[in-house]
């Protein structure tokens, strides 16, 4: 897909600063530090529109995307860093399940993963919880570039089987350094619109 619009429109919190025009929505997801910005900014083709926002300390926010006028990415802030204290972790925690029990135009979640690892059990929750509230996943394995040719079905295996996956969720390898993986990851989503 060939994206020539990207914007932020809101960083939120409440349903009430949510987007109010319906359009669909795709959720990113991944612990801190796995690559989501960088997967965000190589598939919208910028070079630092989406940012770590999740050191601890920070407001922790829904950052919403407009793309090509159509529909919206929503960044979800990082999990799984050590440092967040209780009381971030439970806001995190209520923030995202409001989000994700009661917007109907989340089309899917996209999940995105360490190729070179196991998923940890932060990973595990998260897809646990997307599939309680039925949503589709798509996961994406980043950092392709990091390993070899010959690794990669055995490590796309290992994934597969740590995050029990539906039969009906999709995984692709994905590299924000080579931009492997770009087209399939726009089919996974364009096919939900
Ligand atoms: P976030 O905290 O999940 O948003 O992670 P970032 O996108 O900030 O990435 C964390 C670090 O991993 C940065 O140093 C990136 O340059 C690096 N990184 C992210 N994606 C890739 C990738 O596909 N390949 C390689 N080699 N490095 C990556």
């Amino acid at each position: 897909m060939k994206v020539t619009k990207a914007e932020i429109v809101i960083s939120a919190v409440a349903p009430k600063q949510y987007p109010s025009e319906g359009l669909p929505e795709f959720a990113l997801a991944g612990r801190s530090n796995v690559g989501k910005s960088s997967f965000i900014n190589k598939m919208i083709n910028r070079k630092a529109l989406a940012r770590t926002s999740s050191k601890p300390g920070k407001t922790q926010t829904l950052n919403f995307y407009l793309i090509n006028d159509f529909f919206h990415f929503v960044d979800v802030p990082g999990y799984g860093y050590a440092k967040v204290s209780k009381t971030e972790r439970a806001a995190w925690g209520k923030m995202l399940e409001t989000y994700f029990s009661e917007r109907e135009n989340l089309k899917a979640a996209l999940l995105i993963v360490d190729i070179r690892h196991q998923p940890t059990a932060d990973d595990q929750t998260m897809y646990d919880f997307f599939k309680h509230y039925q949503i589709p996943v798509i996961v994406v394995a980043t950092k392709l570039d990091k390993i070899k040719k010959g690794q990669v079905a055995k490590q796309i295996k290992q994934v597969r089987e740590t995050l029990d996956l539906d039969s009906s969720d999709q995984i692709i390898p994905f590299s924000s350094e080579t931009a492997q993986g770009k087209e399939e990851a726009w089919k996974a989503i364009l096919a939900f619109l």
